[in-house]
């Protein structure tokens, strides 16, 4: 309400008044809004240190779901669940890792054998042991024949058990040494260039056959050849046995019939190889081979 004076002019200290007013108003509102925007700041702020402190933990768990593959478990979804697998991770190694480009026959890997783990080493043409490897041999079943120690005291039982069922499971070929396999393979490898085959050609043919030195399991002294007899090893009582048998002692025939694109050997009943027990039962169980088994397929 603004006053007149005499004149019928309004007033100046009214109109002052009115000023005033309107200013403390002014101020009241921006004070208001001032108030509201930082509350508003805050509930966002404190929104989004919410969020992230819920984004680290959600991050943090998958992190522990994603932890790098165990080294004590096998590559790929299908393959057992085994204790006694691979832990090593240097290039020489007894189990070679899937990350690795694997060894070839035409530039093999020279492989140290892990201690612990000595069961699981794998050759192959592609994964060779020095031609310096020495194991400590044993002859074993009172045959010519040997094996490495560790071997021989579990080929002994199972040859024992087998006895037990009427079947002889007689050792025919154990440890080979190094020059015997490399006089061997060569002599395939000649025989293959004999049949018109180029040195390349011949060295992969004879590799299916004879493994070259280094890579054959008979110079590690980790496996034998089971008896020698004119029919067909897959007919015979010892290779039923085996089959049903050799694993409960630790052994796995090497190289079976279907997977010899995987191996690159040709079908062997007659090669048992020691892997442990527990390996030699989670292969039987899987079917897969060793190079399947330790991630190296190729
Ligand atoms: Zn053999």
């Amino acid at each position: 309400m603004i006053e007149m004076n005499k004149n019928g002019l309004p007033d100046k200290k009214s109109l002052k008044a009115r000023e005033s007013n309107a200013r403390k108003f002014l101020c009241v509102v921006l004070a208001c809004i001032t108030l509201f925007v930082s509350v508003v700041c805050i509930a966002v702020h404190a929104k989004n240190i919410k969020l992230k402190k819920d984004l680290v933990t959600v991050e943090s768990e998958e992190n522990q779901g994603a932890k790098p593959v165990d080294a004590t478990q096998k590559p790929g979804s299908v393959k057992p669940v085994d204790t006694s697998a691979p832990v090593s991770t240097t290039e020489a190694t007894t189990a070679p890792q899937k990350a690795e480009t694997p060894g070839t026959i035409e530039n093999p890997k020279i492989i140290t054998i892990d201690e612990e783990k000595w069961y699981l080493t794998l050759v192959n043409s592609g994964y060779r042991i020095p031609d310096s490897y020495s194991p400590d041999l044993v002859y074993v079943c009172g045959s010519g024949e040997r094996l490495d120690r560790k071997v021989a005291e579990h080929y002994e039982k199972m040859y024992d058990a087998a006895l037990k069922d009427g079947v002889t499971l007689t050792p025919c070929s154990g440890y080979r040494s190094y020059e015997t396999q490399e006089r061997n393979y060569n002599r395939k490898i000649e025989f293959y260039e004999g049949q018109g085959y180029s040195h390349e050609e011949a060295k992969v043919k004879a590799a299916t056959i004879i493994m070259p030195p280094g890579s054959s399991e008979h110079n590690l002294g980790y496996a034998m050849d089971i008896v020698c007899v004119d029919e067909w090893f897959e007919d015979t009582a010892e290779f039923k046995w085996l089959q049903e048998n050799a694993a409960d002692y630790g052994f796995i025939m090497r190289y079976p019939e279907d997977k010899q694109d995987i191996t690159k050997v040709i079908y062997e009943p007659w090669h048992w190889r020691y892997v442990g027990v527990e390996t030699a039962k989670a292969l039987k169980e899987s079917g897969l081979v060793l190079e399947e088994y330790m991630g190296v397929a190729q």
